[in-house]
């Protein structure tokens, strides 16, 4: 008996060693397959399969990983980044900021000392006018002149003058072509006073016809002989008339028996004479007599503020030496002058050019 309990203790051993083998077993599986399910985890990390030196393969999904963070990266943000801040922020910027605020500074005031146009800042802008031409001698002297000076002028011609050949159509034809306006001062001279409104009227429509047919120019402006606008000129005309403001008196002082006078009276030549006329009537001003009444012509080159309108003739050879030294003058001395046909003149500080019934003294001055 104390065999079989014996035995039977020894078998009942027996099972209980093998149940604690297979359950040691079962532990270590256990552990083993958590062992196994946990290490693709690991695997991802970068540091533990970078590190590892025996793992070739896993080296695939860490170089996969790896290179999108050392290759791309550093080649992607250095190359756009640096490249495409820099040259954004400074250059288009700085140049384009401080460009716009300067020129809304300028609320400039119409009639001040410089243009009110951003097209002509800091320039003083003036009206040359000539009358009485086209003159064979003259004419083209002051052309030249005012080529020389790169100057724009308009011309109010008398149809008369055109009507005397084809040397007077070539004149008027080239001050044209050169840039200059061409003006309607009527066709015989005649002051509207000795004229009937028929008469008037068609002495400009005729000029104008001719104008028109040289030059190919539509006559906008009239300048009335004499000055003499009136509410009847500007009805009759059914033009813009423009007078001026700055006068040096050239038909009296720079024709000729004026000058042959002076230099009589002088003792010196004719051309020591117009010299010294030219001066003192640009530098020094002049006191005469006009129409019997005591009158003073200030210093042409003095009075030369923007929106001026000048009056010349371009007849006389002394008024052709008087514009070239009055346009050297302000050259030599000013710099910011510059001299436009009278509709351009009228454009640039309004807001349409020269208007029918109205008279012009200078840029806005008007009546
Ligand atoms: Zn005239």
């Amino acid at each position: 008996m104390a065999s079989k309990t014996n035995s039977k203790k020894g078998t009942y051993g027996v099972i209980i060693a093998l149940a604690a083998v297979i359950i040691t077993l079962l532990v270590i599986l256990i552990s083993m397959e958590s062992r196994s399910t946990k290490q693709p985890k690991p695997a991802n990390t970068d540091t533990v399969v970078l590190n590892s030196p025996t793992e070739s393969k896993p080296a695939e999904p860490t170089d996969a990983v790896a290179t999108p963070f050392i290759t791309e990266a550093p080649t992607e943000l250095p190359t756009e980044i640096p490249t495409e801040v820099p040259t954004e922020v400074p250059t288009p910027e700085p140049t384009e900021v401080p460009v716009t605020p300067t020129p809304s500074p300028k609320p400039r005031v119409i009639g001040g000392k410089t243009s009110a146009n951003p097209n002509y800042e800091g320039k003083v802008l003036v009206a040359l006018t000539f009358d009485d031409g086209p003159e064979e001698g003259t004419t083209e002297e002051m052309l030249n002149v005012l080529k020389k000076h790169n100057a724009k002028a308009t011309f109010f011609v008398l149809g008369i003058q055109i009507n005397k050949g084809d040397t007077y159509h070539a004149l008027l034809k080239r001050a044209s072509d050169e840039g200059h306006q061409i003006g309607n001062h009527s066709y015989s001279h005649k002051f509207p006073s000795q004229l009937t409104d028929e008469q008037l009227h068609d002495e400009v429509v005729r000029t104008s016809a001719l104008i028109k047919e040289i030059t190919g120019q539509t006559v906008t402006v009239f300048r009335v002989p004499g000055g003499n606008k009136s509410d009847r000129v500007k009805r009759v005309t059914g033009l813009p008339l423009v007078q001026w403001c700055i006068d040096p008196l050239d038909w009296m002082f720079f024709e000729g028996g004026y000058i042959r006078n002076y230099a009589k009276e002088h003792g010196i030549s004719y051309s020591e004479a117009e010299s010294a006329i030219i001066d003192i009537v640009l530098f020094e001003g002049v006191h005469t007599t006009l129409e019997g009444e005591p009158y003073y012509c200030p210093p042409v080159a003095y009075e030369m503020k923007h929106g001026s309108i000048l009056l010349f003739h371009d007849i006389y050879m002394g008024s052709v030496h008087a514009v070239d030294r009055l346009l050297t003058f302000l050259e030599e001395n000013y710099g910011n002058y510059v001299f436009l046909p009278f509709d351009e003149f009228i454009l640039t500080e309004n807001d349409a050019g020269p208007q029918a019934g109205v008279v012009y003294y200078n840029l806005w001055s008007t009546t």
